[in-house]
């Protein structure tokens, strides 16, 4: 449990791409969160499609590079889909599956509503239209989904909230039942051909990982609220929050993987040194 137990943090990044300097960033932070305990790496690379294995071996020789030091064996999500699978069944009496796409959700959202569709952590707040089907109707090409509103009423909750450790020392965020069904929704627990979800993962592997403070940045702020009724449904303990700033172009963009210029090794190869990188990031 978190409290007394040594602090554990991880840095979760997905191969998708070279690391940036947002990256080198976050993964500073959970290091120093977890001095003087344990400081983790977990390779999130449940979508097959867009990671890659010269990516993930570039994840190591970079934080290597930085100075990180982490625990071994490293957890890869790819070799974890049997606890997703138990995890999902755990969560059955509380999902759904959908076969909305896209399209179906905003012809769903627009019908009611003039101008800003209702958007979330994952994109536009899903309007519940297949809400109500049982898992046994679960067609191959459908998504799994969270029933909030039951969730919450399983539970016996009409709020859910967590403690940031950065944002707000000791104050817990706290969000309704509908605010949570308004601004989130139903989300998915399963995509499509893929046996889970960001979320999903994220909840299991940090408890499997005994994570005691999870720091990930403020874009994820949001989705730490869904992580937190997961934790609740599937019995697991809910770790501090520390969502940090994130690191932003000369134009004030938030970096993502494309920007291949603000690439950890492209620094390095053109002689910038740890110590650099640490700078450049306020540290
Ligand atoms: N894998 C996520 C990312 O690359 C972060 C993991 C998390 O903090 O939940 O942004």
């Amino acid at each position: 449990m978190a409290g007394s137990a040594v602090r554990r943090t991880r840095f979760a990044p997905s191969p998708t791409g070279l690391l940036h300097l947002g990256h080198a960033y976050a993964a500073l932070v959970a290091e120093r969160e977890a001095s003087p305990g344990q400081f983790l790496l977990r390779i999130e690379d449940i979508d097959r499609d867009r990671c890659r294995a010269e990516y993930e071996t570039a994840i190591h020789e970079d934080l290597a590079w930085l100075g990180l030091d982490w625990q071994r064996p490293v957890m890869r999500q790819s070799d974890r889909m049997a606890a997703y699978r138990d995890a999902l069944a755990r969560l059955a009496p509380y999902s759904y599956p959908c076969r909305c796409r896209r399209g179906d959700i905003r012809a769903a959202l627009s019908a009611p509503q003039e101008g800003a569709l209702p958007a979330g952590p994952d994109g536009l707040v899903y309007p519940g239209t297949c809400r109500g089907r049982s898992l046994s109707e679960a067609g191959p090409d459908d998504v799994i989904r969270l029933d909030v509103a039951r969730a919450f009423d399983a539970l016996g909750i009409d709020r859910i909230g967590f403690r940031d450790g950065a944002i707000m020392p000791g104050h817990d965020h706290v969000l309704t039942r509908d605010q949570f069904l308004d601004g989130i929704g139903d989300v998915i627990l399963s995509r499509r051909g893929m046996g889970t979800s960001y979320h999903l993962a994220v909840v299991v592997d940090d408890a499997a990982q005994r994570i005691t403070v999870v720091t990930r940045g403020k874009d994820l702020f949001d989705s730490s609220y869904i992580h937190v009724i997961l934790q609740k449904l599937l019995q697991l303990p809910t770790p501090l929050y520390h969502h940090h700033r994130l690191i932003r172009d000369d134009a004030g963009k938030r970096l993502a993987k494309r920007d291949d210029a603000r690439a950890i090794r492209h620094y390095r190869e053109d002689g910038a040194t740890p110590q650099d990188i640490r700078r450049m990031v306020g540290f």
